[in-house]
């Protein structure tokens, strides 16, 4: 069966959140950790977690993938900047403790002026001091397409960053097809070629999850606009291709197109419908 779904909102509670999804045939959920700007994150409320994974068992929702605010920056200029987000990600961190077996994806950050070797390192530095050995969450960065100063534009800089993380089994990957597309790889004409590079350079067995959305601006654009599935410059042909390609199928995807509940249950629908 097809490990899909969207991004849903737990601002009324996961077992509320949970609900939703079975509203809309999804058997995986993303949701923001707290306030996609930052902010302060809900306290976690026991009962609510208790019934969340319940109601998340028996209806076979089987992965949860928790996204950092993506104005957290890593790799900031100022320090205080850097700290703030190393603190965020250590609480959310925490806090997914609650649920063991699930994923954190977080945007690996953006150096300004820096460069990308100083953003890098800061990037690794943060990780080793924020990653446990204990934990039971694995930690996925994002590929990005590559706007302004973003780390991660290509495969080669998701893979520096791994290569400098020391505890490597609670890090991987989370692959957005937009972002990629927009980042210059080819993913409707040469599916196959991106897919044996990205196996080449950071290895499969490293990827985790997937962001499938379409895009509203072209190959190479580096310019991060999600749009509905089969309405952007990706098209619904080729997004079929990636549900039922043979060493992607098996992945949990994660809709983050511009939609309201009921507009994901249609692509989810969809989606459903075409993959074979
Ligand atoms: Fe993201
Ligand atoms: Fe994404
Ligand atoms: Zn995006």
């Amino acid at each position: 069966m097809l490990k899909i779904g969207c991004h849903l909102s737990v601002s009324k509670g996961f077992y509320e959140m949970g609900k939703d999804a079975l509203k809309i045939n999804a058997n995986t959920i993303q949701f923001f950790t707290r306030n996609p700007r930052g902010g302060k994150a809900k306290e976690i409320d026991e009962e609510d977690v208790k019934k969340f994974k319940e109601l998340a068992k028996e209806n076979n929702i089987e992965v949860l993938l928790a996204h950092a605010p993506y104005t957290l920056n890593l790799c900031a200029i100022d320090e205080s900047l850097r700290e703030f987000a190393k603190n965020t990600m250590k609480d959310d961190l925490k806090r997914m403790e609650y649920f063991p077996g699930n994923y954190y994806n977080f945007h690996p950050g953006s150096h300004v002026k820096q460069g990308v070797d100083v953003g890098i390192k800061y990037i690794i530095e943060a990780l080793n001091e924020i990653i446990t050995p204990e934990q039971k969450t694995k930690v996925l960065l994002e590929t990005m397409a590559g706007k302004g100063s973003e780390v991660g534009r290509n495969f080669e800089e998701i893979k520096r960053i791994m290569d400098g993380v020391k505890l490597k089994d609670h890090i991987g990957v989370c692959l957005d097809t937009c972002h990629i597309f927009d980042g210059g790889y080819d993913i409707v004409n040469k599916l196959d070629d991106v897919i044996n590079e990205f196996d080449s350079i950071i290895g499969l067995d490293n990827l985790y999850a997937i962001h499938l959305n379409d895009s509203m601006n072209v190959l190479g654009s580096h310019k991060d606009r999600h749009s509905k599935i089969g309405e952007g410059n990706i098209g619904l042909d080729a997004i079929t291709r990636i549900i039922n390609h043979p060493k992607l199928r098996d992945l949990p995807f994660f809709l983050e197109t511009p939609n309201d509940l009921d507009g994901y249950g249609k692509e989810i629908k969809i989606l459903r419908s075409l993959y074979k």
